[in-house]
This record gives structure tokens, sequence and C-alpha cells, in this order.
């Protein structure tokens, strides 16, 4: 085991990986570890968005060096956003809450019909006043409409002016005009400690109303609560086939790093059971059979291409802490987030998408040129770590509005506003994007290229999806 090390780098040795380089988080050592075969298992991407639910050290670094080193990287436009976390409360939060998906089961979710009842204490709004929207809109499945419609439809009654809560400043970044909205809607468990009587809903959720509780002082037995979608689970990752192979012989990448098993949507799957799934059982025979084909010639530590990972970690290091720029990472990361967020989150267009693709070139350029990265790399230094990060995150961001841009189709966790029916809904266009986006890195300043992986469907024939 070799806790607190950070992989920066792949080895690939004639097209093969072959080992990986390290820093040392507390003493700041560069390594590197040769190997026969490489494993990823480096967790999803979601703090692209610097908030989700995610914890804050996730990061997509692993896998963005493998991608610049050959690895493709697939369908990175999909984020799945869950319904049901504690809203933004401000603009010195760094970090989300995750309320169950459990909780709408019981709980009902409304909004006020009016707009000018935003405002009031929930329990003066009375029934006739209350939009249960999802019940309204989606009579079948009601409060458990999966997570991305869910989602979207709380965006959609807080853009139209009935969402609760404190009124949060939010700037339209093509305008640059201010505005003031409401973020959140209301999870109302009234009605089921009614018909439950308040110890069976204590026994079932209690854990949870004690978490919302301490975190936003409401005692959620007495008021509803209040939530808000939050990006949760990429649905994208390191391109892997069968065998969870990568597209560079040798590199394997197993749970929510990679895109395998989530497609779109990822709605009826378990992120937890894939990624023990890969472990347990997949990679423990894939590995062998990569392994059993012959045996690697060694590698020592002067090999070139171990000398030339090496190094080029150690540069990007120096560089890093060399800019002394003016700006803070995290504001940085902020920015990023915040394009990221309003262009490609919850519903994406074409003309938002172009305009965050310029953003996020020109942040690039500002972060390389002015970020100030405080400290040496010799020591515990969490603002070098993040800076490594954030850089890697600055150019993922660009290729998921890429993809994102050039799916110009409705897809699960992937919304375009260009296509959508009549009523609003998701519109897939199979005839033009029944394929997976595998990108391959275009150099630095070049054109990712997409390679399309089709998908074949045998056994069931596809549908639009109706929660109506
Ligand atoms: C709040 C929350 C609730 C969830 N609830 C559920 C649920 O109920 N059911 C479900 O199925 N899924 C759930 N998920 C999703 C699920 O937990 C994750 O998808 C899953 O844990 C991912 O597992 P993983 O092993 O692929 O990655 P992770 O658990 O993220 O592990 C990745 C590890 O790699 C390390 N790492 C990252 N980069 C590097 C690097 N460059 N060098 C060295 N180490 C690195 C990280 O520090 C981390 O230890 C939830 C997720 C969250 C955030």
């Amino acid at each position: 085991m070799h806790p607190r090390h950070e992989m920066l780098e792949l080895i690939v040795i004639d097209g093969r990986a072959r080992g990986i380089v390290t820093r040392n988080m507390v003493t700041g050592e560069i390594e590197s570890w040769v190997a026969d075969a490489v494993v990823l298992a480096t967790g999803g991407y979601g703090n692209v968005f610097f908030l989700s639910t995610n914890a804050m050290g996730c990061n997509v670094t692993a896998g963005w060096r493998a991608h610049r080193k050959g690895a493709y990287f697939a369908n990175p436009c999909y984020t799945q956003i869950h319904p049901t976390c504690i809203p933004v409360h401000g603009t010195t939060q760094s970090k989300l809450t995750l309320m169950s998906e459990s909780l709408r089961n019981d709980g009902r979710i409304w909004v006020p019909k009016n707009a000018e009842d935003c405002a009031k204490d929930p329990r003066d709004i009375p029934e006739e006043a209350r939009d249960y929207y999802l019940e309204r809109i989606y009579p079948s499945f009601g409060n458990l409409v999966p997570r991305d419609i869910a989602s979207r439809q709380a965006k959609n009654m807080c853009d139209e002016g009935r969402g609760v809560g404190p009124e949060v400043e939010e700037v339209n970044h093509r305008t640059g005009e201010t505005q003031l909205r409401r973020r959140g809607v209301y999870l109302d468990f009234a009605e089921a400690i009614q018909r439950l009587g308040k110890k069976a809903v204590e026994a079932k959720y209690g854990n949870l109303f004690d978490m919302y509780a301490q975190i936003t002082g409401e005692n959620p037995y007495e008021t509803p609560m209040r939530i808000y979608p939050a990006v949760h689970y990429t649905m994208g990752g390191v391109w892997v086939d069968y065998d969870l192979m990568t597209t560079i012989p040798g590199l394997y990448c197993a749970g929510e790093a990679n895109f395998s098993d989530h497609g779109a949507n990822r709605l009826g799957a378990s992120a937890l059971m894939q990624g023990l799934s890969d472990g347990y059982f997949v990679l423990p025979n894939t590995i062998n059979d990569y392994l059993s084909k012959g045996a690697m010639p060694k590698v020592e530590a002067d090999h070139p291409a171990v000398v030339e990972a090496v190094n080029s970690v150690k540069e990007r290091i120096n560089h890093l802490i060399s800019i002394k720029g003016s700006r803070t990472v995290d504001s940085f990361h902020k920015e990023l987030g915040n394009i990221m967020w309003e262009y490609c989150g919850m519903e994406r267009d074409e003309e938002g998408l172009k305009y965050a693709i310029a953003e996020i070139r020109k942040l690039r350029e500002e972060f390389w040129r002015d970020v100030k990265v405080t400290g040496v790399n010799e020591d515990f230094n969490q603002t070098l770590e993040r800076a490594g990060r954030v850089a890697d995150f600055l150019e993922l961001g660009e290729l998921m509005c890429i993809d994102a841009l050039h799916r110009r189709e409705s897809c699960g966790g992937h919304f375009r506003a260009e296509s959508q029916t009549e009523d609003g809904e998701a519109l897939r266009h199979d005839d033009e994007f029944l394929y997976v986006g595998a990108w391959e890195f275009g150099g630095d300043g070049g054109q990712p290229i997409l390679h399309k992986e089709p998908l074949e469907y045998e056994a069931i024939e596809l549908k639009q999806r109706s929660y109506k």
C-alpha cells in the first residue's frame, strides 16, 4: 500500500502501459513505479463543476493523464444530476450534501403555484395554492420519476420564478447581468407523518432528518425540507472494452472512472455494484488473460520513457509553482464550475456550449499565466495538488462541452434544448447518435478526434421513455 501518493503520469513503452509516476503528497517526492499492467480505479470527475456531492478530493487527473497518452475518453458529457440535495446557500460553499434518494418514496415535492407565495412560510401556504408538479406532470410515476427528469423539472420551476428558499444572485455570463433567483423546491413529509405517524417516519428516515436539521437549522418534521439538484455521478469516463482494457494495451480502468455500464442514464444501475464486479470478477480474469500472453521485457528506472514521464511531472510542478500569479486555484475552479453548471449542466444548447468552450479556453490561458500556487513541492502542499487537478479539469471541461455540442439529441443525462418533444421531454435521435462517442486526444491546441462505437441492441427494442 502506498497511501498519500497521487498518480500524475502514465508510463507507456512500445505502446503498452508499463507503470505510473506518483507524487508523495507528504514529502513531494516524485517516484516511478514500473509494472506489467496498470489499473486505474480513480473515481468520477463530478468536481469539474466545482460544487458536487463528491468528496472534495475527487478529480480526473489519473484518467486525463492516460487520455493524453492515448486512452480514449468516452461520453464525457453525460453527467448524472441528483434531484435531492441541499440547495446552494451562498458563494463561499465548497461542497454539496446529498439527501438520500429514498426520501422521495414518502416525501412529496412541490412549489407554490404563485410566485408571490415563494417567500412565505410553507406552512402558511394552503393545499390549493401548492403545485405538486411531479405528481401533476407525471401521474404514473409522480415523485418517483428518474433523477434526470426530477432534476430538470425542479430547474424549470425555479426558472419560472417559483423556486423557494433564499434568493441567490446569479450572473448571466452571456449578458453580464445579475438576477436574483430562489433555487429550491419543497420535499414535504407532512402527509407521510399524518399517514404513517412520526415514529414510523423517524424509524425510516431519522438519520437523514437529523443531518438536514444540523446543516440547515430547520426541523424537517415541522417544515418541509428544501432541495435542489446537484452534480452527483459521471457516466462518461475512460473508454474500456468488455475486459475493462482501455485503448492502451495493459491499461485497465474500473469503477466510476470508466464509462462502461453507465450509458447516458445509469438510473437503474448501481455504481457500487459496478465497482465491486469490476474489481472482484472482471479484472482478476481479464488481467490474467493479458499477462498470460507472454513475458514483458524488463523495464528499469532509467528507461528513456520512464525518465521522460518523471521529468514531465517535475516540469509541470515547477511550472505551476513558478507562475506566481495573482489568482487563487480555487477562484479558477469556481469559475470553471460556474461555466460548466450554467452551459453544460441540466440543460444545454448550441449557443451556450459554443460560448462555454470559448470561455474555458480563455480561462485556461489565464490559469497558466496568472495562477498563484503558494508553498513548495517538497512539502505537504494542497494548493499544489489542487492546481494540478484544476489544470486537468480545464482541459476535461472543454472536451465535455465539445462532446455535448456534437450530440445534437437529448439522451438521459444530456438534455439538449433543441431536441425535445412538444411537451418538453427528452427527444433522442437514434438514427444519428446510436453510438458511444469515444474521443482521442488531439494534442495540445489540437482538436479531439471522435471515434464512434455503434450500440447494437439484439434482445430489446429501443423506445422513447415516458413516465406520464
Ligand atoms: C454522496 C454519495 C452517495 C452515493 N450513494 C450511492 C448509492 O447509494 N449507491 C451506489 O451504487 N452509488 C452511490 N454513489 C456513487 C458511488 O459511491 C461511486 O460511484 C463509487 O463509490 C465510485 O467508486 P470508485 O471505486 O470507482 O471510485 P472512488 O470511490 O471515488 O475511489 C477512487 C479512489 O481513487 C483515489 N484517486 C483519485 N485520483 C487519484 C490519483 N491520481 N492517484 C491516486 N489515487 C487517486 C481517490 O482518492 C479515491 O480513493 C454515491 C456517491 C456519492 C458521492
